[in-house]
């Protein structure tokens, strides 16, 4: 992409991130810290637009300690410290003592209901009260996130979604990190290109599809955590698909 088009792209951005502080807030920004979501914190913080538009992160307890650093790297960068909302400490303990800490594993429905305890429960607090939410998707990511739109309806949380990157490529959000600057997670130097909980990550070797480290035991058209089904697009998944929905 030239660099009229990358401006023109962050144009783009800048304004869908403009529009939803206007007339979409209060809002929240689910961030795991991965390179698009760095694109996204910086356009927000130096957009001076946090008062409208904040920035979480789903601290599952599973984390690198690469991914925890980014909370400092946030802080030292932007002076903005990223809240983390945590899974209820009993739930993790009833999973963990009627499967084991690493049940995940042994199946979809396992694997759906630990992402369930770690990242969906925190979600729907994070999200509660506000009036739209944002992610760093984009849409060559994943078959499961083919069909993605810059705004759409989240019926199962009754708002607005945004996913201001979806037109963006790989090469453009990395573009936008070396131009500005932009701290990023260590780990997409050693091969992860998505990142997520340490046991559910992996490497991945070059050529492979940028979501092939994500659940890498499972088929490709269920690697989602249902964090971002909507519209009964991704209702294939088995387990939890109300939650999903
Ligand atoms: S990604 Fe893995 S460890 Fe993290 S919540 Fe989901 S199943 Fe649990």
């Amino acid at each position: 992409m030239s660099n009229q088009a990358l401006q023109d792209l962050i144009a783009k951005t800048q304004a869908t991130l403009e529009l939803i502080a206007a007339h979409y807030a209060p809002s929240v920004f689910a961030s795991s810290m991965a390179a698009e979501d760095m694109v996204l914190t910086d356009l927000i913080l130096r957009g001076k637009l946090q008062d409208k538009i904040s920035i979480f992160t789903l601290e599952t307890g599973r984390l690198h300690q690469e991914t925890l650093g980014m909370l400092d790297r946030i802080r030292e960068t932007y002076d903005y410290e990223v809240t983390p909302y945590r899974p209820q400490p009993q739930a993790v303990e009833q999973y963990v003592q009627a499967h084991g800490r690493n049940a995940f594993y042994d199946s979809v429905e396992l694997r759906k209901e630990c992402c369930h305890i770690r990242k969906l429960e925190p979600l729907n607090r994070a999200l509660k009260g506000n009036a739209s939410w944002v992610t760093g998707q984009r849409r060559a990511q994943s078959v499961t996130r083919a069909e993605l739109h810059v705004q759409e309806r989240d019926e199962a949380h009754d708002m607005q979604k945004f996913n201001p990157l979806a037109d963006w490529s790989e090469q453009d959000v990395w573009d936008y990190i070396r131009a500005n600057d932009v701290p990023y997670n260590p780990l997409h130097d050693q091969g992860f290109p998505s990142i997520g909980c340490e046991p559910c990550t992996r490497a991945i070797q070059p050529g492979e599809d940028v979501r092939a480290g994500r659940w890498w035991w499972e088929n490709p058209d269920s690697k989602e955590c249902g964090l971002h089904v909507v519209d009964g697009k991704l209702i294939r998944i088995k387990s939890h698909a109300a939650e999903s929905a």
